[in-house]
């Protein structure tokens, strides 16, 4: 691998580990963390938890997916980073948020038993949550070709009027089994239903993340050559596999 962006450093936030991480999110920072280096970038991984400041200088943010009781209880705090969220979203920094920091970065997650978790309005989605769980394998085609994953969910998603899902379902259910959308984007800022985790089955789609984050911060982006030969494989198993 090369190193010609050697010594760039790019800061990494993982949002509430404890609370939202479920089936291998935090494998999409081990991903970022990893492909930076072998792009020649130097990360760092800071940690955000609910109830501390939030860290400065920041370049890519990565939050998961957490049962409702989980979002419940990070609801708050994310409320009060919200305009400080959306001045970075706007300002182009890259974020990935799967599942329930997705659900929390629409508008609202109403859950099933009725209780409504209000969100920062990132996307214009609303979430509802539904009587069956949303399981199973997905394929999603994106700008960034197929994306491969697997959800588990409860919560039925509705894209606003204008709001641009990140992909349309091939298979699977996506953001809620019957327009065929799958998650949302903003500016740099991604949501999605795919765990797995994401990030190391759909290497195109990590390194635009990683691109955005270093043209932002350093206005160029010069890519190694990466062997995805391991992600190829995942991916033409679950081809192989009817995905
Ligand atoms: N609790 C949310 C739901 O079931 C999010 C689940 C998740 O993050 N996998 O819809």
């Amino acid at each position: 691998m090369t190193t010609h962006n050697a010594a760039l450093p790019l800061r990494i936030v993982h949002l509430y580990p404890e609370q939202m991480n479920i089936y291998g999110d935090t494998g999409n920072v081990l991903t970022m963390v990893r492909r930076a280096q072998w792009h020649g970038y130097d990360p760092e991984v800071v940690v955000h938890r609910p109830g501390v400041a939030f860290p400065e200088d920041v370049d890519l943010i990565v939050g998961g997916g957490g049962q409702d009781s989980g979002q419940g209880l990070v609801a708050d705090d994310l409320l009060a980073l919200g305009d400080h969220i959306h001045g970075l979203a706007d300002d182009g920094v890259a974020m990935l948020m799967v599942c329930g920091l997705y659900q929390l970065f629409g508008n609202f997650f109403e859950t099933v038993t009725g209780e409504r978790l209000d969100g920062i309005g990132i996307f214009d989605v609303a979430t509802y949550g539904g009587p069956k769980r949303l399981v199973g394998n997905v394929r999603a085609n994106t700008q960034f070709g197929e994306v491969f994953g697997y959800e588990n969910h409860s919560g039925l998603t509705m894209l606003g009027e204008g709001q641009r899902p990140f992909g349309e379902i091939a298979m699977g259910s996506g953001n809620n089994g019957r327009d065929r959308t799958e998650g949302a984007i903003y500016n740099n800022v991604y949501g999605t239903y795919l765990h797995g985790s994401v990030l190391p089955k759909n290497p195109r789609f990590a390194d635009a993340l990683i691109e955005a984050a270093a043209v932002r911060r350093y206005g160029a982006f010069a890519p190694a050559q990466i062997d995805d030969q391991l992600a190829e494989r995942a991916r033409s198993r679950a081809r192989q596999l009817g995905v």
